[in-house]
């Protein structure tokens, strides 16, 4: 997988500038903005980490995570959700003309994690809930393994709720926040980088342990601090961009963020691909950019053998910022 075929420069580039556009709408009105302690260990001791297009992202003295605060409310990201040009864009131009990449490379290999997952875990799986559906990309793969008796959708966003119900699949239309408890008795649950935009990741995770029975596990993937392109990059990071992202969890952070929503973490990994190409793309387009010393000289050699081999280095030793999450909830 390369960075290109799941986000092209071009596409990624005007998507980030349209969300430049509207982080600056958002932000303008900074009486709205609250501020929080780390979502992640809850802890409030922090320093400034970034600031970014006037967002101040801190970084927690407890566990290390990146965060926005003061950060738009829950209010207002709801409805930056529903109607900012960034996120159309994202629902309609970006997402489409990539789907069939990130189908395959993606979805596809979460699909058999997933089944996988319950085969070890789990006597049964006959219902799997995807939470931040979007497409409907991960129901699709899901359903055509024919490991799981029912496939559901929950998606907040009206236009990509009807997207995957025009693709067949039973969507409920809210924020899982909202879904009642009960109301969904899932086996498994599956969630692809949502944890990073959301106003509080512990009522969100709170909200996914709800959706499963008693021993029922979920799939979480999200990005992370701790991961090498965003410790490299830093303020210079795409993947730290207001409003969208506001959580960067450390691996540390959401160690305790699982603990604190009274799952068990079963376990957590960065399988990510991306981070040296990221590296590489973001020194391609910016040449001036300063870089760690180290990490200037590994990159001018230009040896695709061993960068590949350092990427894997990465990810056997939970330094890449992606990174995946398999939790449970208790039995009783
Ligand atoms: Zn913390």
């Amino acid at each position: 997988v390369r960075e290109a075929d799941i986000r092209p420069a071009d596409l990624f580039n005007r998507y980030l500038a349209l969300s430049e556009i509207d982080a600056q709408r958002l932000l303008g009105t900074a009486s709205d903005l609250v501020a929080v302690p780390c979502p992640a260990c809850g802890d409030v001791e922090c320093d400034l980490g970034i600031t970014k297009l006037g967002m101040a992202y801190q970084l927690c003295r407890g566990c290390a995570s990146l965060y926005a605060s003061p950060r738009p409310t829950a209010a207002a990201l709801d409805d930056f959700y529903r109607n900012a040009e960034s996120v159309k864009f994202w629902s309609s131009d970006f997402f489409r003309l990539t789907a069939e990449a990130r189908r395959e490379r993606m979805f596809r290999p979460r699909a058999r994690l997933l089944a996988e997952v319950c085969g070890e875990h789990l006597q049964q799986a006959d219902l799997v809930v995807d939470v931040g559906c979007g497409y409907g990309l991960f129901l699709e793969e899901a359903a055509r393994l024919g490991t799981f008796a029912r496939v559901l959708g929950i998606e907040p966003g009206p236009d990509l709720a009807a997207i995957s119900r025009a693709r067949g699949f039973e969507v409920v239309e809210k924020a899982v926040e909202d879904i009642a408890s009960g109301e969904v008795q899932a086996d498994a649950a599956t969630c692809f980088e949502v944890l990073e935009h959301v106003f509080d990741p512990l009522r969100f995770l709170r909200s996914i342990a709800e959706l499963l029975r008693p021993g029922g596990v979920a799939l979480l993937t999200t990005l992370t601090s701790s991961g090498f392109d965003i410790q490299v990059l830093w303020e210079r990071s795409k993947s730290v961009f207001p409003p969208h992202h506001l959580n960067l969890l450390s691996i540390a952070g959401l160690e305790r963020l699982v603990a604190r929503a009274g799952l068990t973490l079963l376990s957590i990994q960065t399988p990510g691909k991306l981070d040296v190409d990221i590296v590489v793309n973001t020194v391609r387009e910016d040449p001036a950019i300063q870089l760690p010393r180290f990490v200037a000289n590994m990159l001018a050699r230009q040896d695709e053998a061993s960068l590949a081999d350092f990427q894997e280095f990465l990810q056997r030793n939970r330094f890449s910022s992606h990174v995946q999450l398999i939790v449970r909830r208790a039995e009783s």
